[in-house]
């Protein structure tokens, strides 16, 4: 794959959606790599979905990595933008 920080202006970002993240709702968030998304996503969930938070933060105590092993390729096939 091509790096895409050939612009230094225009950063790559991708979107994704907080479903596609696991998440409840439709809205759209952007980041421009990977944990930069989690932690996007990280934030938007705290303060919005406080149940789904917990549900994550239980999901990371008993397999840290399930998460991301499950949604890394959902990034990894989006479009970049
Ligand atoms: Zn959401």
């Amino acid at each position: 794959m091509q790096p895409c920080h050939s612009s230094p202006i225009q950063r790559c970002m991708k979107t994704m959606t907080c479903k596609e993240l696991g998440g409840p709702c439709d809205q759209k968030l952007s980041a421009g790599s990977w944990d930069e998304m989690v932690q996007t996503m990280v934030t938007h969930v705290m303060s919005n979905h406080p149940e789904t938070a917990e549900a994550m933060k239980k999901m990371h105590e008993q397999d840290p990595k399930k998460w991301g092993r499950e949604t890394k390729p959902k990034w990894d096939a989006a479009p970049e933008a």
